[in-house]
């Protein structure tokens, strides 16, 4: 339902994402989570909880939860009832590959019968279908965006996403894809963030770069590079949205 993700050399990312998911909060939804990487001491946290964000903030305080970068979502149930193991993001079966997505892939269970069958999984979601997808593209050898760029292949053309992917190889990084559901990266002078709504991320900057269906992009904390659904790099300038948080 409510994606937002950011990406910054010397923030502290959990906050800012949590308070992010609060201005999602008015959208709906069922259950929260975010993942956190911290490339300075090697560690990263995945929290999740059924029911309010106001709880998820409780269990990330408790639980200490330090990085630079990240990515949350609110969850709106449409495969799998709401339910801590169903709140995302979605992890990979070894742990490498994390995933929050709004919208639906339509043939998720044609897809897990014909690629994932020696894969245990850990929640009813179509969700969960795409990241052990992108992991198993991954292990027989493509880069992380070869996978995803795979994956957005299989999936049925009348399925909606927003993906936002983190690779805990590449813990400042977001990968980031979409198709008939709203993404923007927010450009910050020396941080980077994405947002399914830019009401989210208004107290970070106003600047945003509009991703259209097909494309994909990787945001670093410095960076962004944008694809166009061949492959092709393009680039977009941004636009300043002129409204008050
Ligand atoms: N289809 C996904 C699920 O049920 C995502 C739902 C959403 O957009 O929040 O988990």
């Amino acid at each position: 339902c409510g994606i937002v993700g950011f990406t910054g050399n010397n923030y502290q990312s959990a906050p800012i994402l949590l308070k992010g998911l609060q201005k999602l909060e008015y959208r709906g939804y069922d259950s929260a989570g975010l993942y956190v990487a911290d490339e300075a001491n090697g560690t990263d946290q995945l929290v999740k909880e059924n029911g309010r964000v106001s709880e998820l903030v409780k269990l990330v305080s408790e639980k200490n939860v330090k990085g630079t970068a990240g990515i949350a979502h609110t969850r709106w149930a449409t495969h799998g009832v709401p339910s801590v193991a169903n709140a995302h993001p979605h992890v990979s079966a070894d742990g490498r590959f994390y995933l929050v997505h709004n919208g639906v892939i339509e043939n998720y269970a044609e897809l897990k019968q014909n690629y994932l069958s020696d894969v245990q999984f850990a929640s009813n979601t179509d969700t969960e279908v795409a990241v052990q997808m992108i992991d198993k593209f991954v292990k027989e050898g493509e880069t992380t965006v070869n996978a995803l760029k795979k994956l957005i292949a299989l999936m049925d053309r009348n399925s909606a996403y927003g993906f936002l992917l983190m690779d805990r190889e590449e813990p400042e990084r977001m990968y980031v894809a979409k198709q008939k559901s709203p993404l923007l990266i927010g450009i910050g002078s020396d941080f980077n963030v994405v947002t399914s709504d830019a009401v989210a991320m208004l107290d970070q900057t106003h600047d945003f770069i509009e991703l259209h269906d097909g494309e994909i992009a990787i945001v670093d904390p410095d960076n962004v590079q944008l694809f166009a659904a061949n492959g092709d790099a393009i680039s977009r300038e941004a636009f300043h949205l002129d409204i008050d948080a």
